[in-house]
């Protein structure tokens, strides 16, 4: 037990611990459908985080349905999620959240393992070791501070920690916002923007795929009978296209186009799957209404079209409560001389499910670092003990009552 400045220095000294625990887990591939490799990392995780007491658990999720590339609709799983409980009675509770899949296929030499090198004394390189390995060592060594403090015992935890976040949550969605409900605040340990900044507000996404069935036909010898998806589906995609709105914040992306085979053959399917961007709520059930507009227009003279999917990450918008915990992060940076800096994003993560569930959420409170997502993919290793000692204190000054929880 000490004072926060004593546990602030004892943070200090854990860098090259951290380091050494991020280069460990990212070794492990943690593609989110290689369903072993995930579970190898929990294992791990579980056992790192095991020190911090309360009681663990493995959430099984159920399986999420997908349209394949033939047009069906099939089951897909993922590993089980961890979730942490550590004084669950107590008057108030945080939800602190990070993913531990990542986007990174298995390498067919050696599907088990990545190589992660040192690129200099400050910067680590491999895949997911900022997005977000980082991220859970970031979380552990701020909790450990925390519970040294002694001052955590009228603060309850919920560590959730999920395995299907990069493919936009589809399992664990709900689980995220079932235990949103039950706490007073989320702290996502998601990496910083290139440039260092904290995300302030998100736009909303929603991921889709449109089926188009028509009938087959032979293309020289009965043209006429066919009906042929792949053209209807071009003219589909022209108005999905269209929707986007750059001024007003609405991007369309048609991602992949599937369809058709031999040129003498009248296709009677093609699909395409799509991304759409949106910055307001109500923008969303407009761009609903456009879209099954489209598609109502398109299904005539024997073409069928169905659209899969939603918007599952709604926009993460500034509210006076989000407002209060953004300064109160940015009050933690000033006492620690910690750069603190803001910007809007496109991107979503799982802060848009929570904040969706009305709960208050900082989303970015893992390590700086860069090119994530590529081969490139580094941590910048010293905002590792940064990045902690900003979260510890944020949670002190919650636990010691010298920062309010947002109240919505
Ligand atoms: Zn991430």
């Amino acid at each position: 037990m000490g004072s926060i400045g004593d546990q602030l220095q004892w943070i200090d000294a854990q860098r090259d611990r951290m380091v050494g625990l991020v280069a460990a887990w990212s070794r492990i591939n943690t593609y989110t459908h290689n369903l072993p490799g995930i579970q190898r990392l929990a294992a791990d995780v579980a056992a790192a985080f095991k020190p911090l007491g309360g009681e663990c658990r493995r959430i099984d999720l159920s399986p999420y349905r997908q349209v394949d590339d033939a047009g069906r609709i099939v089951e897909q799983h993922v590993a089980p999620a961890i979730s942490i409980l550590i004084r669950p009675d107590a008057p108030r509770r945080i939800l602190l959240s990070i993913h531990l899949d990542t986007v990174y296929p298995p390498a067919a030499g050696d599907p088990d393992e990545h190589h992660i090198e040192a690129l200099d004394k400050s910067r680590l390189r491999g895949p997911g070791v900022t997005d977000a390995k980082g991220g859970l060592a970031v979380m552990l060594i701020a909790l450990e501070a925390l519970e040294r403090s002694g001052l955590a015992d009228n603060l309850g935890l919920h560590i959730l920690l999920n395995t299907d976040e990069e493919i936009a949550s589809p399992a664990s969605g709900d689980l995220l916002m079932r235990a949103a409900r039950e706490c007073d605040l989320g702290l996502i340990y998601e990496p910083t923007l290139e440039d260092g900044s904290f995300v302030a507000a998100r736009k909303g996404s929603g991921n889709f795929t449109l089926t188009v069935h028509g009938r087959s036909a032979h293309a020289g010898r009965d043209f006429a009978h066919g009906r042929n998806a792949a053209a209807a589906l071009g003219r589909i995609i022209t108005q999905l296209a269209g929707l986007t709105d750059i001024p007003a914040g609405i991007t369309v992306n048609i991602g992949q186009l599937l369809g058709g085979g031999p040129v003498n053959v009248v296709p009677d399917l093609a699909l395409c799957r799509f991304n759409v961007r949106y910055l307001e709520p109500k923008q969303q059930s407009q761009i609903t209404t456009a879209m099954r507009q489209i598609m109502n227009d398109a299904n005539h003279h024997g073409i069928t079209t169905a659209l899969h999917g939603s918007f599952a990450a709604p926009p993460k918008p500034i509210t006076p409560a989000y407002q209060h915990m953004l300064d109160a992060l940015a009050d933690c940076g000033a006492e620690l001389d910690i750069p603190v800096s803001f910007r809007d994003t496109g991107g979503v993560c799982d802060g848009n499910r929570l904040a969706a569930a009305g709960l208050v959420n900082l989303d970015t409170l893992g390590p700086r670092g860069g090119a994530i997502h590529s081969d490139d993919e580094y941590l910048e290793c010293d905002s590792l003990t940064e990045r902690a000692r900003l979260s510890a204190l944020l949670m002190m000054r919650l636990a010691t009552g010298s920062l309010q929880f947002p109240d919505v």
